[in-house]
């Protein structure tokens, strides 16, 4: 299957660069998936499970947790707010920042801000769980 250039960058700089053949996020809008040769096209990205799909069949999953997408003359930019691969998330933290998320949940009286920050909190600790299952 043909194949395109992808750059994954965070704010610690470029973490990954390879051809692959698709890549698959989660956009603010929905699942997407690029290939080869897709319009020129650029999203927000959201919080969700992601993976990318190299030439010969292997796979690599990773939690993709906010971020840009751009796709330009062929070649894929993914800046992520942070991106970790399946293999580098620690279960047992997500774990313990699901609990803490969800305690804070439970208590009544919260500020708006407060609920969402441990919304979003619980939110990156179940994608985290789902890549790592
Ligand atoms: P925690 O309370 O455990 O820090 P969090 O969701 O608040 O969870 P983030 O603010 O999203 O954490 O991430 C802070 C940094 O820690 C990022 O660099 C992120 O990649 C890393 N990180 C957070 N949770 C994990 C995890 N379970 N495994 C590996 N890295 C993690």
């Amino acid at each position: 299957m043909a194949t395109f250039p992808l750059k994954i960058g965070t704010p610690d700089g470029l973490l990954f660069e390879d051809e692959v053949v698709r890549v698959v996020c989660r956009s603010i809008t929905g699942d997407l998936a690029i290939l080869a040769r897709h319009i020129n096209f650029c999203t927000a990205l959201g919080m969700g499970e992601a993976h990318v799909v190299f030439e010969d069949g292997t796979r690599r999953d990773a939690a993709c947790i906010g971020g840009m997408l751009s796709m330009l003359d062929g070649t894929c930019h993914l800046l992520a707010t942070t991106w970790e691969w399946k293999e580098d998330i620690d279960e047992d933290r997500a774990n313990a920042a699901k609990k803490r998320a969800e305690d804070v949940l439970a208590k009544s009286g919260l500020s708006d801000r407060e609920y969402k920050r441990a919304e979003a909190k619980l939110h990156r600790a179940l994608v985290r769980l789902s890549v790592k299952k």
